[in-house]
């Protein structure tokens, strides 16, 4: 009765009312912008580009433009323009329900992520999947993994064998795997991968060992999972409570030395890595529960759900074995493996698992933007991670994570150069969605109709 309400009013205030600001669909020209073309490391100023049909038609210089009349003109004097951001840990409510779905995909498009990686798959994200191809519902590419490989969902090997073939047979894009699986359970579930073609990705299992995994040819390993456990001696003599979450009470006792066989095996095998660093530097780091519950973006995020996070923060810290020194050396070791996979060639992804504690995602991705550079990026390599490394793990035709003439149009623009800060990346003027323009007031009126009270 409410919508029904709320219907009849609008159009009856139609006339009267201004509307607010929209999405562009159509051609789009934006004059005089710096661009930022992540094929290496340049600004090309004052350039002309043109956008057309989900493409960009032209990059040059403004006189040899040709474009409709039509066209919405966007005046960037000043501004920058970069390929749209990929999140590799995303993930989208798995219920089912489309309309929460659809406020995450905003969160994540009004921050300039053009693609997603869901981590946590439901089968009705491949109706999603559909709908955002055909442009019926507006959102970033999105990518799904299926319901989780888990100690819970998967008991024996012939369960995890018949779940990958359901899994290739839905149409899932990855498997996603959680703790607990067993030697037997996660071997059973690799041969079968590799036999129907289907990449795994996620955690490592504390039976199972970065080495195995390495071994058996994991698509991404997320959140640095079993890196450090991989790197303690004697780690096999270990209980999982002992260790903590991705090794968080045991990096003083990894052998650091064993770094470089690390990075070789992932190399080697061509294992990409998703770092997840978010979750290390404000969940797990020894910070009041109000140093991030009081951030302008949290505003998007249930009162409940806050609570729940200072609750989680809480509770780890209140844990026996949480020394607050010590996890600082766990944040830098971690800062240290990601700089190494750098360092390395081991490809990173960029992606840091909102809505885990204090991640509210989009803007959690840019917070991991900074992450990756206090571990010793730049800020062109940290753009990578969400751009060109990204094009280059899922190998599609025409998505490069450049800007350059018959790449797809997945553009941010911004106020100021990312490549001389990072931060810049959250100064978002207006994200080029494919084919539909998002100014940046549209982009803050929709952003207000998610703020919980
Ligand atoms: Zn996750």
């Amino acid at each position: 009765m409410k919508y029904l309400w709320s219907f009849v009013f609008s159009i009856l205030l139609l006339p009267a009312i201004a509307q607010g600001p929209t999405a562009v669909k159509g051609e789009v020209v934006f004059r005089n912008v710096n661009v930022i073309p992540m094929d290496r490391e340049r600004v090309l100023p004052n350039q002309t580009v043109v956008v057309k049909d989900g493409k960009i038609t032209y990059l040059g210089e403004a006189k040899n433009a040709r474009f409709g009349k039509g066209a919405t003109v966007v005046e960037a004097k000043g501004k920058y323009l970069m390929p749209g951001l990929a999140e590799m840990h995303a993930h989208v409510p798995p219920v089912d329900d489309l309309e929460p779905m659809k406020e995450v995909l905003l969160l994540f498009a009004a921050n300039g992520i053009t693609t997603i990686r869901g981590m946590l798959g439901h089968p009705r994200h491949l109706e999603l999947r559909n709908k955002i191809k055909s442009g019926e519902i507006l959102g970033p590419h999105f990518y799904t993994s299926g319901p989780s490989f888990s100690g819970q969902s998967v008991k024996t090997p012939e369960q995890a064998a018949q779940m990958v073939r359901q899994q290739k047979e839905a149409g899932y894009d990855y498997l996603k795997l959680h703790p607990g699986l067993t030697k037997e359970t996660f071997g059973a579930m690799a041969r079968t991968a590799k036999e129907v073609n289907i990449p795994f990705v996620g955690h490592v299992s504390f039976d199972v060992g970065v080495w195995r995994a390495i071994e058996a040819g994991y698509s991404s390993i997320d959140h640095l999972d079993g890196f450090i456990e991989g790197l303690v001696p004697g780690i096999e003599n270990m209980t999982e409570q002992q260790t903590g979450l991705f090794g968080m009470f045991v990096a003083d006792k990894a052998d650091t030395t064993q770094i470089p066989r690390l990075m070789q095996g992932l190399k080697t095998k061509n294992i990409w890595v998703v770092p997840t660093q978010a979750l290390a530097e404000r969940w797990f780091a020894p910070l009041a529960p109000d140093h991030f519950s009081q951030a302008p973006e949290m505003v998007y995020m249930a009162p409940n759900v806050r609570r729940n996070w200072e609750n989680s923060q809480k509770n780890l810290q209140a844990n026996p074995q949480y020394n607050a020194a010590r996890i600082k050396d766990y944040i830098q070791l971690r800062r240290k493996l990601i700089l190494a996979c750098q360092q390395n060639g081991v490809g990173l992804l960029l992606g840091c698992d909102a809505p885990q504690v204090f991640n509210v995602p989009g803007f959690s991705t840019h917070h991991e933007l900074q992450y990756l550079v206090d571990a010793g990026l730049t800020p062109y390599q940290a753009l990578q991670t969400g751009t060109v490394n990204v094009a280059k793990y899922l190998n599609q035709a025409q998505y490069s994570g450049t800007v350059k003439v018959g790449a797809v149009s997945d553009l941010i623009l911004l106020a100021g150069n990312p490549l001389q800060s990072i931060a810049q990346t959250r100064q978002i003027e207006g994200v080029m969605l494919g084919n539909r323009w998002l100014p940046k007031t549209y982009l803050q009126q929709e952003l207000q109709k998610l703020e919980k009270k």
